[in-house]
């Protein structure tokens, strides 16, 4: 992820401000619009049916007027994608955005020469309305910048973060499959058993952003205090955000080079299947024992690893169907809820196989059925075939 602190003037900070409170109100507009909707009223408008109406809104408001209409223009498109997200069931329905709160924007069109290196350390690229802007040089930027876009974090710090598709990482060549189950104990469960962590809050700063958030429920509304109390909480959250996200980063290029096809499920059909597997989902009490927000944590990476393995494997990833993938014995195919004996352990009922209850998942997974993009049921192969639905158990 190439992502810079941006070190804005303070003319160029409001400017930057103005720039998220365009799209935070267009946005919103996005939202209200979408809250009206009711079955038998016909389509929402999509996107250029929006860009229509912004320029009609435009003409009305000079507020609106005096912004960039990129700016304004790719709030649309953020929010068009992020219900296509909701739609396709991978994440929640967009909702409002507030001040100071998810701030930012993002420019498209960005021409060759508009970010550049002045120093060692320092580079600038060309926001709208705002001019150049400087940024730490930490890393290189990618070649062929094509679009970007600017945050504000709680913290009060501003990014930018330059878009560029991952380089595809090439696979090994030997054909070799691997199953990934994206557990709630582990991040990701391998189906070579290995079991990846993602690191989270540690047992200190943990501790010290529940001591900074007993403080922040006691101190004065407004007060200067309290807000140098919630930047402080703010900076220890974005500190490991930034730790996650590089984790992810080197998980899926790791993956990505290791096998030739990697088999995920497909959470599409997931979210319907999930209820009628009952409880298996459901933390276990040692999860629960954690701070409800590593759990959070955990929740918001399980889209990210396979978006980045889609990146750096294109055509590698496919989806699968997850019907009892955790409830089916990976040895000899028995498929019982017995089996599951706890959150961590499968054990089967039929065979006595025992092992990791997330790697028996895994490894089901690498062995079932893909989901072509069409929907279709591809057949894997013949060794492990989905039993009929007839001898499934009722439930
Ligand atoms: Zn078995």
């Amino acid at each position: 992820m190439s992502r810079y602190r941006l070190m804005p003037s303070a003319a160029q900070e409001a400017a930057l401000l103005g720039h998220c409170a365009h799209a935070r109100y267009v946005w919103n507009l996005c939202v209200e619009q979408e809250s009206y909707w009711r079955p038998g009223r016909g389509p929402m408008p999509g996107f250029s049916g929006r860009c229509r109406q912004l320029s009609e809104a435009r003409a009305d408001s000079p507020w609106l007027a005096q912004g960039s209409v990129i700016v304004q223009q790719q709030a649309i498109r953020d929010h068009d994608q992020a219900m296509a997200g909701f739609f396709a069931g991978r994440h929640r329905r967009p909702s409002w955005r507030k001040a100071g709160r998810d701030e930012g924007f993002r420019i498209v069109h960005v021409r060759p020469g508009h970010v550049r290196r002045l120093s060692r350390n320092t580079g600038e690229v060309r926001v709208p309305k705002a001019g150049w802007v400087r940024f730490r040089w930490s890393r290189q930027v990618p070649q062929d910048v094509r679009s970007f876009r600017v945050r504000l974090d709680r913290a009060g710090r501003w990014h930018v973060a330059f878009a560029v598709v991952p380089e595809p990482v090439k696979g090994p060549g030997t054909g070799e499959i691997a199953g990934i189950d994206r557990g709630v104990a582990v991040s990701a469960a391998l189906s070579t058993g290995e079991l990846l962590h993602c690191p989270g809050l540690s047992a200190p700063q943990r501790g010290r952003l529940r001591r900074l958030e007993r403080k922040l429920a006691r101190g004065n509304r407004g007060s200067e205090r309290r807000k140098r109390v919630r930047r402080a909480a703010a900076r220890v959250k974005a500190r490991s955000a930034d730790i996650r996200k590089d984790w992810y980063e080197k998980t899926s290029t790791d993956i990505a080079g290791r096998f030739d096809v990697i088999r995920v499920e497909d959470l599409k059909i997931g979210n319907m299947t999930r209820s009628a597997r009952g409880s298996i989902r459901q933390p276990g009490r040692n999860v629960r024992a954690k701070a409800g927000l590593n759990r959070e944590i955990m929740r918001s990476g399980r889209g990210l690893l396979v978006r980045r393995l889609e990146d750096k494997a294109p055509g590698r990833v496919e989806k699968v169907r997850p019907a009892y993938t955790s409830q089916r014995c990976s040895a000899c195919g028995h498929i019982a809820a017995g089996s599951r004996e706890s959150q961590a352990l499968f054990r089967c009922v039929a065979c006595g196989y025992t092992l990791n209850a997330d790697v028996n998942a895994a490894r089901n997974i690498a062995a079932g059925h893909a989901v072509t993009a069409r929907g279709g049921v591809r057949d894997a192969g013949p060794v492990n075939r989905e039993p009929q639905p007839v001898l499934l158990p009722a439930g």
